[in-house]
């Protein structure tokens, strides 16, 4: 039977292929996929099955609960500053519901998405999914991301209609500077592009850091799609519950695709979001566990010769230079799995001129990760 063309060029991600391989292996330590293992908070959890057992469990609006989308647009008016009302607010299944609506609704066959490599896979893909052409800009070294305004103005084409930006940064770590916001922000501007501004990381970040929004500069808004979900801050991956605030219009032309896809977020979890916004529920006992775990698995790393990384200053990700291995991503990570059952992710899955790196998610507590460094130690001394 007939499969469309546009299903036929989506490939599964690397990230996928290492996971659904290393389930075949008794014995395994998955670093694979960014699903932490901590539970999510009792009072979200509680506030969820309250809502399951009071029978509010129905559809609602396509936009979600009007309640919940004015806890979303305090909590933004609140953290970063914008002037903001529920019709700037929509629930999405995730941030990534939010991402894909937000390129459904701006980008054209044809059109262009500028991206910064290394990236989070699934941005390429859904540029595609909506006919448009991703625009790869490498923009990672030796300090971290760094773009030369120069260099970004340069890739833009009048086909060019929003730009990727993703901070603390799946999957480096890293934490955008200001300097780099306010190059996308003045190019955005000149060249009159949307920019989403991916933030779901944006409370796990470690010693004192602070990431800064590109929504700080005046007259950002009008332009910005954020996107956020609870997923990562709250270690909720599996509720699917995010939100993307925008301009109304935009946000009115993404609600409209929402009844065609989800209808709505799962009311369970739109409670369970209420409850956390109206709330400002902490999460501080999930960033201090990353932060512990973040410092052992750099100082097991540090330790491995050939191994090198800089110190993620967020998320729950590490990227490792495999190049004095010898190896190619994919041989080290392959190998790595068969011969010694960790799982981990070859950097080329993040873009083509990362086939020396590989992802270790510090998912997994520091007894599981004490005995993935052992194993990955052993592994690249017989190399
Ligand atoms: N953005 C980035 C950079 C991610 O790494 C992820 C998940 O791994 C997402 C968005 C989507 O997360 P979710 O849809 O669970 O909110």
């Amino acid at each position: 039977m007939k499969i469309s063309k546009m299903a036929g060029k989506i490939a599964p991600s690397l990230t996928r292929k290492l996971f659904n391989m290393a389930q075949k292996y008794d014995n395994v330590i998955d670093l694979t996929l960014g699903d932490p293992d901590m539970p999510a908070p009792e009072k979200i959890k509680k506030a969820a099955c309250d809502a399951i057992d009071d029978d509010m469990t129905r559809y609602s609006a396509n936009a979600g609960l009007l309640p919940v989308r004015e806890s979303v647009s305090n909590r933004v008016n609140k953290i970063w500053g914008v002037n903001s009302s529920v019709d700037n607010v929509m629930l999405t299944v995730g941030g990534m519901e939010a991402l894909y609506l937000s390129l459904l609704c701006t980008v054209e066959e044809g059109d262009e998405v500028i991206i910064f490599a290394p990236y989070y896979v699934n941005y390429v893909q859904m540029v595609a999914m909506c006919g448009g052409k991703p625009i790869i800009i490498d923009a990672y070294g030796k300090n971290g991301f760094e773009i030369d305004r120069r260099k970004l103005l340069e890739k833009i084409t009048e086909k060019t209609v929003a730009v990727i930006i993703n901070s603390p940064n799946n999957p480096t770590g890293d934490v955008l500077s200001e300097d780099f916001l306010k190059s996308v922000y003045e190019v955005a501007s000149e060249k009159d592009l949307y920019i989403i501004s991916d933030e779901v990381y944006r409370t796990l970040t470690y010693d004192s850091v602070i990431p800064k929004s590109v929504l700080k500069f005046s007259g950002a808004a009008e332009r910005t799609i954020l996107v956020d979900s609870m997923s990562k801050e709250y270690s909720m991956t599996g509720w699917r519950i995010g939100y993307a605030w925008a301009n109304a219009q935009l946000i009115k032309e993404m609600i409209k695709m929402q009844e065609n896809i989800a209808a709505c977020v799962s009311l369970p979890s739109q409670y369970a979001m209420l409850y956390a916004y109206e709330n400002d529920v902490d999460n501080g006992y999930i960033v201090e566990e990353f932060e512990k775990r973040r410092n052992f698995l750099y100082n097991r790393i540090l330790k491995i010769v050939k191994l090198h990384c800089i110190k993620p200053k967020g998320t729950f990700y590490m990227f490792v230079n495999i190049k004095e291995t010898g190896l190619n991503s994919e041989e080290f990570a392959e190998r790595l799995l068969l011969e010694k059952q960790v799982a981990v992710v070859p950097g080329i899955a993040y873009g083509k001129k990362y086939d020396s790196y590989i992802r270790i998610a510090f998912t997994k507590n520091i007894s599981i990760l004490a005995e993935a460094t052992c194993r990955i130690y052993d592994f690249v001394r017989t190399i």
